[in-house]
């Protein structure tokens, strides 16, 4: 399997290198030159014999496809964080909510919500292809909230790796700070920057353009990687689990092998989406992919009306913070799939610079064809949250309910014909005091403003649920609360460059 770059190449890539070099050229993005296909003897393999009735077989059979040079140990070595970081036999349960509606649950590792899927598994093959090169890298994270967490722990104790995860102090739940917070780990550096998430990454961004401060690392040895979904590293983890889905409806009886199925996803940077993209692509029998947004609906846009228009745009603050996204970075490389690498770079340049793009009808169709979207607001989402905690006895965070609103809108409007998998991003543990407001219905005329005092704690809210709802918080998150503070450094964003190069020289 080669890599290509998106907005145009210097000669193909290597797994290997792509996903420890994950730039490519003119700012453009790595994708692989040729997807494998999968045919029904494939999907029948994961079915019928029950020795590869696993998540972990069906992993390594698609991994397989793709032909990557990683060794087959050092695969196997990765898959393994599926048995023992995560906390369901099945890794990604299947959950049947309605008669045309499961909910598959991509929370189950030990950070609670989705990075873990694909963050595990990568993290073990960075660390060992940098140590068997006999190379340092240095893995900076911006956050707004779960990557930072899902960064951490895959990389915690981890030779020839370092990492600095930036995160907006009261940016994030008191869950995911604490899960920063608290990481004891040597090479390991947690700052909280006085500012919000754009802040947080932007400061990234430049950093990375500084000629002093790469000179500076570089002096201390140390390369530098990528753990967001810009890596390609990370996209190949989430192409499995939407083949896991549909073998999990065939075998629970909810559709026939061969039966078309429809997506929906909660979206923020499109890499989840991007996975199940592919998965079509690969021949996996799936009709509609929909795009489930909060009201940062720039994805809902683009799909309905083939603009992608930032210009009056601003971030909003809402109770689904992992997809409070503007520049969705991943829709890049599905615009390459569908319209080429000229098509691509004048698209992405003209986002870039002007603050817009916008499609021809022709290939608006073209992307509809996999393609649709719907978004949802916060009151929305706590009515959703709320209603199937109480009517069908499924506890849901904030993320997943714009995927079930999405459900529900396209159903009532007749254009839903398919069996439905929506997928489940984070646990409830994770936003409880949002949930407490959805469940109770308390202040329900909150507005979420910058630095609004929370008024209950993580704690308490889910001490509420737990009580009154059949739920229980897993112990990762309740120790959360015992655990000492030892990684907390708040600063201002212009330290940020000062505190890293103390931290690299530790
Ligand atoms: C990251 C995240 C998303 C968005 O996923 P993308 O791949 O960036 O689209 C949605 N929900 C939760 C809880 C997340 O952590």
């Amino acid at each position: 399997m080669k890599f290509i770059g998106t907005r145009g190449s210097e000669g193909e890539r290597r797994f290997s290198e792509v996903i420890l070099n994950p730039a490519a050229p003119n700012g453009g993005l790595y994708v692989p030159k040729k997807l494998p296909k999968v045919d029904e003897r494939f999907l029948i393999r994961f079915l019928s014999d029950n020795e590869e009735k696993s998540y972990k077989s069906l992993a390594k059979g698609v991994l397989g496809l793709f032909k990557i040079d990683i060794d087959k140990d050092l695969i196997n070595k990765a898959l393994y964080t599926y048995l023992r970081n995560f906390d369901d036999d099945e890794v990604v349960p299947v959950v049947k909510v309605k008669s045309d509606l499961s909910v598959a649950e991509l929370w189950h590792g030990p950070t609670r919500a989705f990075k873990d899927m694909a963050l595990q598994p990568f993290g073990v093959i960075l660390s060992e292809l940098a140590k068997k090169k006999d190379e340092k890298y240095l893995i900076m994270a911006a956050t707004s909230g779960d990557t930072g967490p899902a960064t951490l722990k895959t990389f915690e104790n981890k030779e020839n790796i370092k990492v600095v995860c930036i995160y907006p102090h009261n940016g994030t739940s008191e869950v995911q700070k604490l899960q920063m917070v608290t990481t004891t780990a040597k090479n390991e550096k947690v700052l909280g920057i006085l500012g919000d998430f754009d802040d947080a990454q932007s400061a990234l961004k430049n950093l990375l353009k500084n000629k002093d401060f790469k000179k500076s690392l570089s002096e201390a040895g140390l390369k530098l990687s990528a753990a967001n979904s810009v890596n390609f590293g990370r996209i190949i983890f989430q192409i499995i689990y939407h083949f896991w889905s549909y073998l999990k409806l065939v075998e629970n009886g909810e559709i026939n092998l061969g039966d078309k199925i429809d997506l929906i996803i909660p979206s923020g940077n499109f890499g989840n989406a991007l996975g199940a993209y592919y998965a079509k692509k690969m021949g996996l029998f799936v009709d509609k992919i929909i795009i489930a947004s909060n009201k940062n609906n720039v994805l809902y846009e683009m799909i309905k009306f083939g603009r992608y228009d930032l210009r009056d745009k601003r971030l909003i603050k809402t109770i689904s913070p992992a997809m409070d996204i503007l520049k969705s970075s991943n829709v890049e490389r599905m615009l390459f799939d569908k319209f080429g690498e000229e098509r691509t770079k004048e698209l992405m340049e003209s986002l870039e610079r002007d603050g817009y793009f916008v499609l021809t009808p022709d290939e608006l169709k073209e992307i509809q064809k996999d393609f649709d979207a719907d978004f949802a607001t916060d009151g929305e989402c706590e009515e959703i949250i709320r209603r199937y905690a109480n009517k069908e006895n499924y506890l849901m965070d904030p993320h997943t309910a714009t995927a079930i609103k999405a459900y529900e809108n396209l159903k009532e409007k007749g254009k839903i014909k398919n069996y439905v998998v929506a997928y489940s991003t984070a646990e409830w543990t994770k936003f409880a005091p949002s949930i407490y407001y959805a469940l109770t219905g308390e202040d329900v005329e909150r507005e979420i403003v910058e630095n609004e005092e929370v008024t209950i704690s993580d704690k308490d809210a889910i001490a509420y649920i737990e009580t009154h709802y059949d739920v229980k918080a897993p112990d990762v998150i309740r120790e959360l609360f015992e655990k000492e503070i030892v990684n907390e450094n708040i600063i201002n964003k212009n330290a940020i460059k000062e505190e890293i190069l103390k931290f690299i020289k530790e």
